[in-house]
C-alpha cells in the first residue's frame, strides 16, 4: 500500500498503539517484532480491544480487509510518522544529550504550555520506535511538539532527526553516557552532534549554552544560533544562582528558586527560559512554570523517609551524571551523610576505569558511610572506609541491620540496579 493511502487510513482513526493491552478505542495497530514478541500474533486481539485497522507484516496475520500488510510494520511506522511530520505546521523543537534529556524536555513544556498548545514525548519514548509514535501523536492544531531522542550509537540521531525534522534544536551536554556503543568520549560528541548537523543543513536554529565550551566549539562557524547563559552579550542572559538546598537562577530581573537539586539542572531549567522568551512567554508565566516543576519517577527526587532525607537519583547513572550528583551531595549541609552507589552499565571497556574514579572521588571528598553495590564497584580497589556488596540483595541484608537515623542519603546507579528498593527496607 501507497504511503497516502495508508496516510489516509492513518486520518481515520484516533491514533496508533503498538501494544495491544494498552490499544484505545479506534486506533491503528502497528504488529511490531522484537526479540521476545511478535505483533503479528496477536491481531484478533487487537481487533478485539478496539483497533480500526492492523498493519502487519506476515501474511498469516492477513485475517480480515482492515488487516495491511507491508513489507516490513517498523519502517511502515518510520514512514508514516515522517510523513505526518510532513504535513503538520507545528514548530517542533528537538533534543538530545547524554544526560537531562526528559527533565529538559518537561521542562520546556511547562514553560510553553502557559502560553501555547504543545505537547511532548510521552515518559521516555526517545527511540526509533518512540520517536515516530511521538510524532503521530501530534495533531495539527499544536503550536509546539517537543521530541526527545536518545541514542547509544552513531548514526541514531541522524536517523531520528530526518523523521522528525525538527526547527529549533538543542543539545543538552556531551556526558560520558553509552561509551560503549558510541565509542570513547570524542564518538560521543560525533553522534550527538548529528542534530547540529541536520540543522546546519536545513538552516534550522541551534539553541546553544555559551558556558558549555563544547558545545559552542561544534557550533562555532553557524549562523543560525540562539545563545543563552551567563555571558552578558548571551541572547538571554541567565544566571546560576545558588545550589544549596536547590537551585535558583535569575533572569530578566525574575529570580526564580526551583525544586530541583544539583548544579547540573542549571543547563536543563536556562534552556527552558530561554525558549519562553525567545517565543515571547511573559516572564512571569516562565518563573511560575519553573517554579512548579517538581521531578518524577526517581529523577532527582528527595523523599522523607522518618527522620531521614533520600535524595532519590536511582533511574540512571553513567560517569557524568553520577560525579555531578556527588559533587552536588558534597556540597549539601547534613548531620549524617551517606551514599549508595550502584553500578554504571553500558561503559565498555571503561567499565573498570570509571568506576575506579568514582569511587576514589568518593572517598576523597567523604568521611564515612560509602555504600558501593555491583559487580564492577565491587572490583575496584577501595580503602577501609567504604562498604562494598557484590550483590543488591547483600547490600539489602547489611542496610536491614543497620540503623540509620537524621541522615541525607544519595541514592544513585544505573536502571539496571533498581536501587528505589532500598526505600522500603529505610
Ligand atoms: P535517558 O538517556 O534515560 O533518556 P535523560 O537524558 O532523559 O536520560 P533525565 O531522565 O532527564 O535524563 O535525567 C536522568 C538523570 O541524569 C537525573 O536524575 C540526573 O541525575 C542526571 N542529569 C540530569 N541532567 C544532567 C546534566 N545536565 N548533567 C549531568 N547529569 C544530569
Ligand atoms: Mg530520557
Amino acid at each position: 500500500m501507497e504511503i497516502e493511502e495508508l496516510y489516509k487510513k492513518f486520518k481515520e482513526c484516533q491514533g496508533v498503539s503498538t501494544d495491544t493491552r494498552k490499544l484505545t478505542e479506534n486506533s491503528m495497530f502497528f504488529a511490531l517484532k522484537g526479540d521476545n514478541f511478535n505483533g503479528n500474533r496477536f491481531i484478533e486481539t487487537a481487533f478485539s480491544s478496539g483497533a480500526k485497522y492492523c498493519v502487519i507484516d506476515e501474511k498469516r496475520a492477513l485475517i480480515n480487509s482492515n488487516c495491511i500488510l507491508v513489507a516490513d510494520v517498523l519502517s511502515t511506522l518510520q514512514q508514516l510518522a515522517t510523513y505526518h511530520r510532513k504535513s503538520l505546521t507545528t514548530k517542533i523543537i528537538g533534543l538530545t544529550g547524554s544526560n537531562g534529556k526528559t527533565t529538559t524536555k518537561e521542562l520546556i513544556n511547562a514553560v510553553l504550555s502557559t502560553t501555547y498548545k504543545v505537547k511532548a514525548t510521552v515518559g521516555n519514548l526517545n527511540n526509533h520506535i518512540g520517536v515516530p509514535l511521538t510524532l503521530l501523536s501530534f495533531k495539527e492544531d499544536l503550536d509546539f511538539g517537543i521530541v526527545e531522542m536518545g541514542a547509544n550509537h552513531q548514526k541514531e540521531i541522524e536517523f531520528l532527526s530526518s523523521l522528525a525534522q525538527p526547527d529549533f534544536v538543542f543539545i543538552t551536554n556531551f556526558g560520558k553516557a553509552h561509551l560503549e556503543g558510541f565509542g570513547g568520549v570524542q564518538g560521543i560528541i560525533k553522534g550527538k552532534s548529528e542534530l547540529y548537523d541536520y540543522a546546519k543543513s536545513h538552516n534550522k536554529t541551534i539553541f546553544v549554552n555559551t558556558d558549555d565550551k563544547k558545545q559552542v566549539q561544534q557550533t562555532s562557524k553557524y549562523a543560525n544560533v540562539i545563545t543563552f547563559g551567563s555571558l552578558p552579550d548571551n541572547d538571554y542572559q541567565i544566571n546560576f544562582k545558588d545550589v544549596v538546598p536547590f537551585v535558583s537562577l535569575e533572569f530578566s530581573n525574575e529570580v526564580c528558586l526551583t525544586q530541583l537539586i544539583g548544579a547540573y539542572n542549571f543547563n536543563n531549567i536556562a534552556i527552558a527560559v530561554a525558549l519562553g522568551q525567545f517565543f515571547k512567554v511573559p516572564n512571569d508565566l516562565i518563573k511560575k512554570a519553573i517554579e512548579h516543576y517538581v521531578p518524577k519517577n526517581n529523577r532527582s527526587q528527595i523523599i522523607t523517609k522518618g527522620t531521614n532525607s533520600i535524595i532519590l537519583d536511582a533511574y540512571n547513572a553513567n560517569p557524568t551524571s553520577m560525579s555531578a550528583a556527588l559533587e552536588n551531595f558534597r556540597r549539601i549541609e547534613a548531620e549524617d551523610k551517606y551514599l549508595f552507589l550502584g553500578d554504571m552499565f553500558e561503559l565498555g571497556e571503561a567499565a573498570q576505569q570509571e568506576h575506579q574514579t568514582i569511587t576514589h572521588f568518593a572517598s576523597s571528598n567523604f568521611e564515612k558511610n560509602i555504600y558501593l553495590i555491583g559487580e564492577n564497584f565491587f572490583k575496584a580497589k577501595t580503602s577501609d572506609k567504604i562498604k562494598k556488596f557484590k550483590t543488591y540483595d547483600d547490600f539489602e541484608k547489611h542496610i536491614k541491620s543497620t540503623v540509620i537515623q537524621d541522615a541525607s542519603i544519595l541514592v544513585k546507579g544505573s536502571r539496571g540496579m533498581a536501587l528505589e528498593r532500598i526505600l522500603d527496607v529505610l
